[in-house]
């Protein structure tokens, strides 16, 4: 197709554009915005996205003013959130957030429960079955929050919406088996995070255990320990006998100290979902972490693409609260729908308030969904398939949890290879219906 030549002097793009959208809007061939990058050292196809450096290098390459427009600006209630209500002269210490993380079967969900068992009262823990997400102890008159979180593929992807709930890292390693597939992925992620590390070097208590060993693996990835002149505590414990948790919750309050952790609950509430699912009788239920402010019942909320009023606080043990301070999780109910995972909650002043934030904001994810899913892709994706190169897999995914949900679809995304794409059509929380 012959472009038009245009005369074009100053251009307005939305971020993430790619190079034949650019060409496009300035009447260019994109083999001609192509070869001005190549005789500058970039090699680019028509279908890749131009970053802001690239874009003001071609608006001085063909005089042309680009203002790059940030359409997340005008929808993005979390920014709003941070410009008004920041107020830092109330702020108080809030409790650590903690996420513990570590190869299977290293004994995460004993560390978990441990932990939690010397909160409660002995006649009362044995009477515990729910699900826990997320809970808080007081050790020495101070709070710290733990997070189980669902799996590393939803710690990612919570990671990656900027809404990183975990203050504290603690990575588990058993002794007796040392550094694992798993562990070092860990240690990326948590590298990744920033977020400070705490190892925690479980199974003590068997006769095979060989602290050094591991001390000198993490060593190797850069997790050197304290004692060898590094900056990561290790705490030798034992998720079966309990020796050893007593330090690993100093260790956790010195470090929390050092971090000087401070948030206003006076303010409007800030949260982050960690966990959501779809109960019977109940719709849609959200565990969250308030980050900031006091989240209290019947709050007008907005949290992503959905929104809603708080109906019931409910905290770990299954008793109904009023208020979620910040730092301290809860399960809530009140959503028009389920929330992901990573999606931050907002108190707002009212119901339509909240209505048009989450409509602004579901509308702006859905626009850009299909620009990054189809525009790149569709015609050499769809020339592919029609000459029955690519096969496509159409999948629906429902899981039990949102955490699930992403998990299983993450796996999926990366289950592709020349011949067939592994397409999710739907995904979704709740039962598998006949339709
Ligand atoms: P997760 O997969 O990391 O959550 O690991 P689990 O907590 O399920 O533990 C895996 C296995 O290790 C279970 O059989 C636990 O009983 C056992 N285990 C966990 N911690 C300890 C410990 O400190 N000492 C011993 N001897 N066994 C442990």
């Amino acid at each position: 197709k012959k472009i038009e030549e245009l005369d074009v002097t100053e251009i307005t793009i939305p971020k993430d554009c790619r190079l034949y959208e650019f060409a496009e809007k300035i009447g260019k061939t994109d083999g001609d915005v192509i070869g001005k990058l190549f005789m500058l050292g970039m090699m680019v196809t028509k279908n890749d996205f131009l970053g802001d450096d690239e874009l003001e290098i071609l608006g001085e390459e063909y005089g042309i003013e680009v203002t790059i427009k940030d359409e997340l600006e005008d929808v993005n209630y979390e920014e709003t959130y941070e410009d008004e209500e920041i107020d830092t002269t109330n702020f108080v210490t809030r409790p650590p957030v903690v996420t513990i993380m570590g190869h299977v079967d290293h004994g995460k969900t004993s560390l978990l429960d441990k932990i939690r068992s010397s909160r409660v009262a002995a006649s009362e823990a044995g009477g515990i079955t729910q699900h826990i997400s997320a809970y808080t102890i007081t050790k020495n008159n101070s709070e710290i929050t733990f997070v189980d979180t669902p799996g590393h593929e939803a710690f990612k992807a919570m990671r990656v919406r900027g809404a990183g709930v975990t203050d504290i890292i603690i990575i588990v390693v058993a002794a007796d088996d040392g550094v694992k597939p798993q562990t070092l992925e860990v240690i990326k992620l948590a590298q990744a995070s920033g977020a400070p590390i705490i190892v925690a070097l479980n199974k003590m208590d068997k006769e095979t255990a060989q602290p050094d060993m591991v001390k000198g693996q993490m060593a190797e990835h850069g997790i050197n320990p304290v004692d060898w002149g590094g900056d990561v505590e290790f705490v030798a414990v034992s998720a079966k006998s309990g020796e050893g948790i007593d330090d690993l919750l100093e260790t956790i309050l010195l470090q929390a100290e050092v971090m000087e952790l401070k948030a206003n609950p006076k303010c409007p509430a800030k949260a982050v979902v960690i966990e959501s699912r779809l109960e019977k009788g109940k719709g849609p239920v959200a565990t969250v972490i308030v980050k900031n402010g006091t989240l209290k019942k019947q709050d007008s909320f907005v949290c992503g693409k959905t929104y809603g009023r708080v109906r019931l606080i409910i905290d770990d043990l299954g008793k109904q609260k009023k208020e979620v301070l910040p730092g301290e999780p809860a399960e809530i109910t009140g959503f028009d729908e389920v929330p992901l995972a990573g999606d931050v909650l907002v108190a707002v002043d009212s119901d339509k308030e909240a209505k048009e934030t989450a409509q602004k904001w579901k509308e702006f994810l859905e626009e850009r969904e299909k620009s990054k899913s189809t525009k790149a892709t569709l015609e050499d994706l769809q020339k592919m398939i029609l000459e029955g190169e690519l096969k496509k897999l159409p999948v629906i995914v429902k899981a039990d949890t949102q955490g699930s949900v992403e998990a299983i679809k993450g796996s999926l995304a990366k289950l592709k290879n020349e011949e067939v794409k592994v397409d999710v059509i739907h995904s979704d929380v709740g039962a598998i219906t006949e339709n």
